[in-house]
Order: C-alpha cells, then structure tokens, then sequence
C-alpha cells in the first residue's frame, strides 16, 4: 500500500492505472476509520481494480462552532486497517495541500442542500461538494463509494455529479451497524456510555416507523411525532425527523409507494444521524 501526501503524486499513481486498463475506486473519508468506512473499502474493490482511500478533515465543510479541531484522527491506526483491508493508495493531504491559498471557487448544489442538515448548516454541503470535486479532479476515480449512513450527502453528490457531468459513477453502500443497531460513526467516541445506551433511541424508532409503515401507517406527522417523542423521553434532542422522498428530499405528508425517514438528534453534545428506507 502507498501513502501519498501531495496532489501531485497521486494524480500520477491514479493516472498510471488508468493507462494500464484498469478501474480506480475511490472512497472518501475523513479517518479514524470503522467498519462503516471499510465496507466502502469493500464495495469499491468490486467495483475497480485499484482501491483509493483519502483521509482528509475537511475545514470548509465544518462550521464556526463545529468539531473540526476536535475532530478524531489516528492515521496509523487508518492506515493499519486501510493496509489489512486491501487498500491500494491511501491520499491524506494536508489542510495547505489541499487549500494553498484562501478558497474563493465554490461547487454548490442549491435544492437538496437547503433542508435536514444544511438548514443549520448553511455552508456545510457547500464545503462537501467542493471538496469532493477537488478530490475527483486530483484522485481521477472511474467509480466512489459513499455511504448511505449521510443519506443526504450521497444525495447531494450525486445530484452534483448528474449536473456537473462528472465522468464518476457513484455506488451507494448500506450503513453498518453495532450489533445493538447504533450506526457506526467515528463521532460515537464522544458519547459517554450512558448517552450510548440512549442513542439506540434514534434506531429504534426508525424501526418502530418501519412497523408501523408496514403495517398500513400512511401519515407521516404521526411516524414523525412517535420517533420525536422517543428520542427526546431518551434524553435526546432532537434535530429533525423528517419523512421525504428518496430522490428530491421533498417532504412527504403522506407516504407512497417509497419515502426515506432521515433523524438528527443530539445526545449531550453529539450529533447523530441515522435514517431507513421505507
Ligand atoms: P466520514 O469519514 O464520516 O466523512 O465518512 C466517510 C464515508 O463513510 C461517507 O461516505 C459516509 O457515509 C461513510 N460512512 C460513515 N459511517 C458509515 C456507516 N456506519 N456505514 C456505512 N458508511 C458509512
């Protein structure tokens, strides 16, 4: 495995492959890798012939008052695992490689991005989409692999690269979860065992909707308002529950033949989102 620090070089070991015939797989991340990450690893690798991670906090995707100081990092533990999981090239530019100068050149998506986590967070997918650019234009991949855990995010790259042309295919992998059904997150290390053991609120009221879906429920105020009120009687507080369409995001008042419930919720001062597919 190869670890490669500046732009220059990846791009050149990204375009070597290609000339050779093969497929780059791309997963982005930020590190202190789980196995969430490492199923990407997994689903890239079935899908190209050369795995690329990147590790990269990204500053502009965080906002004044967020975590990214805080934020986990271990790279030799990433990159231990990047290693026993097949990883071809793991890319973990600095904050100066990656933004050299002040960046006024923004890739912004302007629908999906304006509700769930981007009504609080105005610049957030603004600082996702382009960095995500950034990485496509210096990694070159033929197919990445993200992660439906961020199910707004993947819809938000998606749409980007659908508007933008991007020669990228993009897979969708399914979230990995803790035996208990917590999703994975490197920002569960902040939860105190306590909240931990809250946290499970937010599942379980995704699949207390589910049930209740499957069993004729069409109103989606009522889903809503039940997984608010377990959430909050777990200590938690809640962010949004919102239940919309796959595709657009949409708000959906009642639910059809398909509708996502997305959850963000705190639980002391972790952020958590989870969400399930109807
Ligand atoms: P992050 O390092 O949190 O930016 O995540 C990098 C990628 O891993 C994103 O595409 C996430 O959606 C994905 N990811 C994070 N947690 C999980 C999980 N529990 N299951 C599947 N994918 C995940």
């Amino acid at each position: 495995m190869e670890v490669f620090k500046t732009i220059c070089e990846i791009r050149e070991f990204s375009i070597e492959r290609k000339k050779r015939g093969e497929r780059v797989g791309f997963v982005p991340t930020m590190g202190f890798l789980h196995e969430g990450h490492l199923s990407l690893v997994d689903e890239a690798r079935r899908h190209a012939d050369v795995v690329v991670v990147s590790i990269f906090v990204n500053p502009t995707q965080f906002g004044p008052n967020e975590d990214l100081d805080v934020y986990p990092r271990d790279f030799e533990r990433d990159a231990e695992l990047c290693e026993s999981r097949g990883v071809d090239a793991i890319f973990a530019p600095s904050a100066n490689e990656m933004y050299p100068t002040v960046n006024t050149t923004w890739v912004e998506e302007t629908s999906l991005t304006k509700r769930l986590c981007g009504a609080d967070r105005p610049t957030h997918f603004r600082g996702v989409t382009t960095v995500v650019s950034k990485l496509f234009n210096v990694v070159c991949p033929d197919v990445a692999v993200f992660g439906e855990k961020d199910y707004q995010q993947a819809a938000v790259v998606k749409k980007m690269v659908a508007d933008l042309n991007f020669g990228v295919e993009i897979i969708v992998a399914p979230i990995v979860r803790e035996s208990d059904g917590l999703a994975l997150s490197s920002r569960n290390k902040y939860l105190s065992v306590e909240e931990r053991g809250n946290a499970l609120a937010i599942r379980q009221s995704l699949l207390d909707a589910k049930s209740a879906v499957a069993d004729g429920e069409r109103d989606s105020t009522k889903l809503a308002d039940a997984a608010v009120s377990r959430i909050s009687r777990a200590g938690g507080r809640v962010d949004y529950v919102e239940i919309a369409d796959p595709d657009t995001l949409e708000p959906l008042l009642e639910i059809g033949d398909e509708a996502v419930m997305l959850i963000a919720a705190y639980f002391g001062a972790t952020r958590l989102i989870d969400n399930a597919r109807f």
